[in-house]
């Protein structure tokens, strides 16, 4: 009754068991939760009641009583649930088991303690579930950030960079070829007659056209190049030391399948300028004048054509060149 009375007095649940697991003694609090009288507890096997494994164990459990009687150690917050008569709910404890020696150092017994931790338990899924929340919501903004960056950037009708972004990255390519001694080359290309594709076929036929334009100056950058739509029909490329021979052969090739037959629905060609810091251009803004000249002259000079900037003068006067 002293026993009793001193363990009555805990706030967790405490059981006496014998060598056998029989419940010797069960305390108020641990009668409490279970919804039973103490009278009902004394002498079942500890293990007869329904417990289940705890939120973070799988099964087998090793009831810890069990353990500190066979060999007489102890067993520390081993994690159990049980759902007691009349609930609902399960509690949730965390249970440890000391043996109760004899004078052989036998155990004759054990004490088994169990803390409720279900509010605890309860709010630690509550907080995770919070956090998961949290995380989704942010990985969410995250991927919208990142759609709103790539909106901002391209073009929409083309997928192409903007013009804002292309100037952007080409600011950046003028000053490592300053840095790096490496040459830039710079292509303006604008579609020939392309009011009169408006005009003749419709602005759905026009936006088709600059689709298929797009596509191939897609195809001639390099890995590390950008294409931009600079305007309208008109679009910028810049390629970093590459030099200007190289530069005008790919300019070529891009105006050849552009101007093949078959590669629209109707007939279309374009017209590039192509410009080098080899030149001397001392901005990026002088290159592109440049290459836009070299457009210029091309359009002159009947289109369809790939003009150089340094080249602008020896066409005067001879416009099949
Ligand atoms: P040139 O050979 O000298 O370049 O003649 P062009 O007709 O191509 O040049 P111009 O600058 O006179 O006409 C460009 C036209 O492009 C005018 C404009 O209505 C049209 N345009 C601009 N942006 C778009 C677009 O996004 N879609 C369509 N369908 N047309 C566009
Ligand atoms: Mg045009
Ligand atoms: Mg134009």
């Amino acid at each position: 009754a002293r026993v009793q009375t001193a363990l009555d007095v805990m706030s967790d649940g405490v059981l006496l068991v014998d060598a056998n697991e029989r419940i010797v003694l069960a305390n108020a609090a641990f009668c409490r939760s279970m919804n039973r009288a103490p009278a009902s507890l004394i002498g079942m096997p500890a293990g007869a009641l329904p417990w289940e494994p705890g939120a973070k164990s799988t099964l087998p459990v090793e009831w810890p009583w069990r353990g500190a009687l066979e060999d007489g150690e102890a067993r520390r917050d081993v994690p159990i649930s049980i759902r007691p008569d009349g609930e609902t709910e399960s509690l949730e404890f965390r249970v440890s088991g000391s043996p109760v020696l004899d004078g052989w150092d036998r155990a004759k017994g054990a004490i088994v303690n169990f803390q409720d931790v279900t509010l605890l338990e309860r709010q630690r899924r509550e907080l995770e579930a919070a956090l998961t929340e949290l995380e989704k919501s942010r990985d969410e903004i995250r991927l919208q950030n990142e759609e709103l960056e790539l909106l901002a950037k391209t073009d929409s009708l083309t997928g192409l960079a903007n013009r804002r972004t292309f100037m952007a990255w080409y600011d950046e390519q003028f000053e490592m070829s300053r840095a790096n001694h490496q040459p830039l080359c710079c292509l303006m290309v604008d579609i020939d007659f392309f009011k009169r594709v408006n005009d003749e076929h419709g602005h759905a036929m026009g936006d088709e056209v600059i689709c298929r334009v797009a596509d191939v100056l897609r195809d001639f950058r390099g890995s590390t190049d950008l294409a931009g739509r600079y305007g309208g029909e008109e679009f910028c490329m810049a390629y970093l030391g590459v030099d200007i021979a190289a530069a005008v052969e790919t300019a070529d090739k891009i105006r050849e399948t552009i101007a093949a037959p078959g590669f629209a629905r109707i007939p279309v060609t374009v017209s590039i300028g192509v410009s080098s810091t080899e030149f001397g251009a001392r901005t990026p803004a002088a290159l592109l004048e440049e290459a836009d000249q070299g457009l210029y002259a091309s359009k002159e000079n009947g289109r369809n054509r790939v003009t150089r900037f340094d080249q602008i003068d020896s066409l005067k006067g001879s416009p099949s060149a």
